[in-house]
């Protein structure tokens, strides 16, 4: 059975009205796919709502401005889905991913709480190793005291970095963060990240903890970090922590595993709050900056992958298919095949339905369109590079794109864009891939 997303596709293909009937029929189909994301209810009303208000009452524009500024001539499915797209963007903003940190060589504090387990000790040291590559010193106070193994963990993780740790055995949090920031400015470092206890429910003595290490060293930013996979769970906690400690913002993390992150989207809605950046991964380098086109993508589309590749293999002999997907969920998909797929797609359009699926990609399918002109001009570019260059799309250097750029006939600036656009799908492709759960749903590709 096809629903979410997906179904709402299904039943707007070929059509060239968009009634107010089939606005709400497919309406219902992603209600459904937000509800399974772990958006929560009253956030999935609303977005209905916006969506029917705004679908209905363009029912006769069929132009859209794109990302480049350009007006276009679309379909009422491509309408829809712009609307969809550009309404949980809305719904996720405004963006706001900075921390507020004191000019360089002032000492700030940065305070991470949430519930045992969130990936608060991980993200610190991330978010370490990031103010690291901005020029900042930074000092970790190992403020979780009931788990022994929690401060030998940032010890860890400090050493790794070579950014100090401060801890001193038998002192209470709220004295250990003072400390810490004494110990900071002794070191001459400039942000303070205090890494908190968390457990496995909101309990009150955390709470009251929590308030009194505020209380003590007034941190400039405190961050809720919050784990994906608790869905619902999320939002809860998330109003709750506010309620008691004003949070500047949130991190949810494990965003590289099965969860589809509707949780930020109703964790956003309830505490007005921003998401500042999603942890996307274990090491240290797994932190991304909060961009709402990449989780709006992630939370329409992400599910309909089984569906979509059942698709893929119809359409090409069955042996291929596999070796075809395979390929590009483990990210070896190359601009070889990238090619092939786009000849393909004049015939039966498998690889411009797939990237459909992902919104994210929008701007990547309107080269698929099978319009004649866009896909002349990729294939010139393409015949002008080498067997290598094809390959390694991503190891093609600006002298090299001047030659594709005048061999090919094309501007140096569409050289560029079709290289950036194709590593990006390739980097998708491959975090799509590395997800065993989802993989392991599709059958014949485990
Ligand atoms: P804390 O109890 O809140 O301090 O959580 P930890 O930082 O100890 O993290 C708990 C577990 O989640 C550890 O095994 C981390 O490696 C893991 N973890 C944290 N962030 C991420 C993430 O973004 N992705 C994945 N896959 N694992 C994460
Ligand atoms: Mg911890």
């Amino acid at each position: 059975v096809t629903k979410g997303f997906r179904a709402a596709k299904n039943r707007l293909a070929g059509k060239s009205e968009l009634t107010p009937e089939l606005v709400d029929e497919s309406l219902r189909d992603i209600r459904v796919s937000l509800l399974e994301a772990d958006v929560a209810f009253d956030v999935v009303k609303k977005f209905v709502a916006r969506v029917r208000e705004k679908s209905v009452g363009e029912l006769v524009q069929t132009t859209i401005t794109d990302t480049a500024g350009q007006k276009r001539k679309v379909s009422p499915m491509d309408h829809f889905i712009k609307i969809c797209h550009d309404e949980l963007e809305a719904l996720m903003g405004p963006v706001d991913t900075s921390l507020k940190l004191k000019p360089k060589g002032q000492l700030s504090g940065i305070m991470m709480v949430g519930l045992q387990g969130s990936g608060k000790t991980t993200t610190t040291g991330k978010l370490a190793s990031r103010l690291l590559q901005e020029g900042r010193k930074p000092l970790l106070v190992a403020a979780d005291i009931y788990r022994p193994a929690a401060v030998d963990q940032l010890k860890v993780l400090g050493e790794r970095l070579k950014v100090p740790v401060y801890h001193e055995p038998g002192i209470q949090p709220p004295e250990l963060a003072k400390r810490g920031y004494a110990a900071a400015r002794e070191q001459k470092c400039d942000v303070v990240l205090i890494d908190t206890a968390g457990r496995l429910a909101i309990d009150e003595s955390l709470m009251a903890e929590l308030e009194s290490i505020k209380g003590n060293v007034q941190p400039d930013n405190i961050l809720l970090v919050c784990d994906a996979m608790i869905g619902q769970d999320a939002v809860r906690t998330a109003a709750e922590f506010d309620r008691r400690l004003t949070l500047d913002g949130f991190i949810l993390t494990k965003l590289d595993g099965d969860a589809r992150g509707g949780a930020a989207l109703s964790i956003k809605e309830v505490t007005g709050k921003p998401i500042k950046f999603l942890g996307m991964g274990e090491s240290m380098d797994k932190l991304e900056e909060f961009r709402p086109a990449g989780l709006a993508g992630r939370i329409l589309g992400f599910g309909d992958i089984v569906g979509l590749m059942k698709d893929f293999e119809k359409v090409v002999d069955e042996k291929k298919a596999e070796e075809d997907a395979k390929k590009l969920l483990s990210g070896q998909f190359t601009m070889k095949d990238f090619v092939e797929q786009i000849r393909m797609v004049r015939k039966m359009g498998p690889l411009k339905d797939l990237l459909e699926k992902f919104p994210l990609f929008g701007d990547l399918t309107e080269h698929l369109n099978p319009d004649e002109k866009e896909l002349t001009k990729i294939e010139s570019m393409y015949d002008s590079m080498t067997a290598k260059e094809r390959l390694r799309p991503d190891t093609v250097n600006n002298s090299r794109i001047n030659r594709i750029a005048k061999g090919s006939g094309r501007k140096v600036e569409e050289v560029k864009e079709l290289l950036q656009k194709f590593g990006m799908m390739q980097q998708v492709m491959g975090t799509i891939g590395q997800n065993p759960g989802l993989l392991g749903r599709i059958p014949g590709f485990k």
